[in-house]
């Protein structure tokens, strides 16, 4: 199937080859159809999937055929962070280049004075963050009385971050005559009892995640005393060729600490967190995007969504609290076909935490001695059966085995180098997969 059998229009078809797309990606395949026939969808795609197009296209389309009352919004398109409600908005100029529909990208941490001026004169299209926009609302600045579209990007992502009454709270004040559509990773019972509130009579699509994000991904991990985390993982960095790394730690405080000691190591890294200025974390992204930035520690929030062609390591410096993380955090590299590695600091306490990722990606992670100790005997239950095998000396497992090859799958988008907005992946998602584990972490 190509762009033009799926109802799209000459300007936006422009658009499409401008960006270099030859063909549709599976979700954009299955859900543009219904969404241009004015139906609700759910769909089950992560990031990766080129979902951003799959309903950003067909509502060009569906606006550009309309007029706005008194320039009134007529689509909302709620995201659960400003990274990734940016990089919706980057997509919405991109593919919209040809129309004339205008959007207003209303986030928290940037001017709010700056973004009352731009929906003062009109904008078709809300790209927001659920907390910026309830502000806006409740201040009297935002008219949703013509919002025809709703948008509920990456709902699971919603859920884990507490959004689930603020989208309540919004979808109260849309009209209930509208058409919805909810993307999410995983059909959570949560997200599952806001579909069936708020779409009415939803097509769903589904695709599976992209394969070749981790069928790249070498994935390894190593013992480490927590004290030890800093120099192993500096160990680590040297013998690897790092060209761009994301390190993830679980907690903002460390993100600070990790990147100001890699720094006086002569290490060029930068923290990127929620806590910081929104000026400095999108300044410090695009350096990162630019390849300026070899190094960015990070928060799974703060790194969210965000695209980065070319990321050759992974880095967790600590075993994430939540399984569905690791696998975002791994889908960050060996994408687009490129080869990737992803490296874990696992301590003697995170023995459960490293148990759920294992059940959660359905094998082992390959574990590399580094000379880092763990000092706890591994024999208990589960985990000592899983490390019976003692750490390997081979400090580089990678140069005895070959890398997987690169399945470039027809269904995984193919990123074009000159194109910019690129917009991202996380992770080879997510949870309910269940039994069936994709074939990436195979
Ligand atoms: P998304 O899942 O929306 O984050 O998109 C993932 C990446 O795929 C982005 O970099 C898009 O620019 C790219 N992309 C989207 N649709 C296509 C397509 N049909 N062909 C090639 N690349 C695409």
């Amino acid at each position: 199937m190509n762009f033009e059998e799926l109802g799209l229009s000459a300007p936006i078809l422009d658009a499409i080859k401008d960006c270099g797309y030859d063909t549709p990606t599976p979700i954009q395949e299955k859900a543009i159809p219904h969404i241009l026939m004015s139906r609700d969808v759910v769909g089950l795609a992560q990031t990766g999937t080129g979902k951003t197009a799959g309903f950003t296209l067909p509502m060009i389309e569906i606006l550009a055929g309309g007029r706005a009352k008194a320039r009134m919004p007529r689509s909302l398109i709620l995201s659960p962070t400003r990274e990734l409600a940016a990089q919706i908005a980057e997509n919405f100029d991109t593919y919209g280049k040809n129309s004339k529909l205008t959007k207003a990208l209303l986030v928290g941490g940037s001017s709010m004075a700056e973004q009352i001026k731009i929906l003062d004169r009109g904008a078709d299209v809300l790209i927001a963050t659920p907390g910026r926009l309830i502000d806006l609302f409740e201040r009297g600045k935002i008219l949703l009385n013509d919002i025809k579209i709703l948008v509920i990007d990456e709902a699971d992502r919603m859920l884990d971050m507490g959004f689930i009454p603020d989208i309540e709270k919004i979808c109260s004040h849309l009209p209930p005559i509208r058409q919805t559509l909810l993307f999410s990773a995983t059909m959570a019972p949560e997200i599952k009892k806001l579909t069936e509130k708020f779409l009415s009579n939803p097509r769903e699509v589904a695709v599976s995640p992209p394969a070749s994000t981790a069928v790249t991904v070498q994935q390894f991990r190593v013992n480490v005393s927590p004290k030890g985390k800093n120099a192993i993982l500096e160990k680590i960095i040297k013998q690897e060729k790092v060209k761009t790394a994301f390190i993830f730690c679980n907690r903002k405080r460390d993100v600070d600490a990790l990147s100001k000691w890699l720094q006086g190591r002569g290490h060029d890294a930068r923290p990127l967190h929620g806590d910081m200025a929104q000026v400095s974390r999108t300044k410090t992204l695009e350096e990162f995007k630019a390849g300026k930035i070899p190094l960015l520690v990070c928060s799974d929030v703060a790194a969210r969504g965000i695209d980065v062609a070319s990321v050759s390591h992974v880095f967790n410096y600590d075993v994430p609290g939540a399984p569905d993380d690791y696998v975002h955090r791994v889908g960050r590299t060996g994408r687009a076909g490129e080869t990737g590695r992803a490296w874990m600091l696992v301590t003697k306490y995170d023995d459960k935490q490293l148990n759920a990722v294992i059940k959660r990606i359905g094998k082992e992670i390959e574990i590399v001695d580094m000379g880092g100790e763990r000092s706890v005997s591994t024999s208990k239950g589960d985990t000592g059966s899983r490390e019976r095998s003692k750490p390997q000396s081979n400090p580089k497992p990678s140069a005895s085995k070959p890398p997987h090859s690169a399945q470039k799958t027809p269904n995984v988008p193919k990123k074009k180098s000159s194109h910019t907005h690129d917009n991202k992946n996380e992770s080879a998602d997510s949870a309910g997969f269940g039994d069936d584990v994709p074939a990436f972490f195979k």
